[in-house]
């Protein structure tokens, strides 16, 4: 927990602007770094880009973004600031990732702005993993840069919209980590074990984008803690959709797992 800064927070108040619209009009966009050449040519006018976090969130209307570099400032300076903001009111349990959507959200929700110590700037862990949510995609990127990279190439190359992400796809391409996947296979078949079920079809798995919020972090910054095991049960528990009353066993193409961790899982699998 750092210091909060109040002179950056009365000029963020100053300017709420909770309701992202488009941004791929901006004529401004071409700033000091201004466009790549591989944002042009193609598409003619055509917002390609579209934020990937806005979408999970379910946003009324997700920002779409002409240029490459205008889409990448607006998931980072939107979603990836690095730190957070906890609604501290009624028990509530929003987290916002910049103070002036935490300010935006007291008032609307609340019907108040915040007090000056219901202000609390926490930092995320440095995050170590990222992962790709398009359908079919299996990529983990090691940073920030080369995952905008290869999300960007979705969305330029093979015109990927918003319809072919899935934020179920992400959290199980960072289960395929080569530090969590062991784990995250043996977790799978004493479920399995436990409930009599011959496999279990992670494609049946279903997260909550809000309410796993912290689980996807801990994914990302590998801030799992001692028991990977548990944190992973929990996981599992937290994706099944009537959490242990599904039956996994309708999908007898699934390759059964009770033999333990293949070291060559085939592509596609779990
Ligand atoms: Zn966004
Ligand atoms: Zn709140
Ligand atoms: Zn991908």
């Amino acid at each position: 927990m750092s210091q909060f800064n109040w002179q950056q927070y009365l000029m963020d108040v100053d300017d709420i602007d909770p309701t992202p619209v488009l941004f791929g009009t901006d004529t401004n966009s071409a700033g000091p770094r201004g466009a790549q050449p591989d944002d042009r040519g193609t598409g003619l006018n055509k917002p390609r880009f579209f934020c990937t976090y806005c979408y999970e969130l379910g946003a009324r209307r997700v920002p779409t973004f002409r240029q490459k570099s205008d889409w990448k400032r607006h998931e980072k300076s939107f979603h990836e600031t690095g730190l957070e903001w906890p609604c501290q009111l009624n028990g509530c349990v929003e987290v916002f990732t910049r103070v002036r959507d935490l300010v935006a959200h007291c008032q609307s929700r609340h019907g108040r702005a915040p007090h000056r110590d219901e202000i609390v700037e926490m930092p995320v862990p440095p995050k170590c993993v990222f992962a790709c949510g398009f359908v079919n995609c299996r990529n983990l990127s090691a940073s920030w840069e080369t995952r905008c990279d290869h999300v960007a190439m979705h969305m330029r190359n093979e015109h990927a919209n918003s319809s072919d992400w899935r934020y179920n796809r992400k959290l199980l391409n960072l289960l395929k980590h080569c530090d969590i996947n062991p784990t995250w296979r043996k977790v799978k078949a004493h479920w399995c074990i436990s409930r009599g079920l011959e496999s279990l079809d992670t494609s049946q798995l279903a997260w909550d984008c809000k309410e796993t919020r912290t689980m996807l972090q801990q994914l990302e910054c590998h801030t799992f803690g001692e028991n990977l095991e548990a944190f992973l049960f929990e996981v599992l528990w937290l994706g099944s959709p009537t959490q242990s009353q599904i039956d996994f066993t309708e999908q007898p193409q699934m390759p059964t797992i009770l033999d333990g961790p293949s070291p060559n899982p085939p592509p596609g699998a779990g």
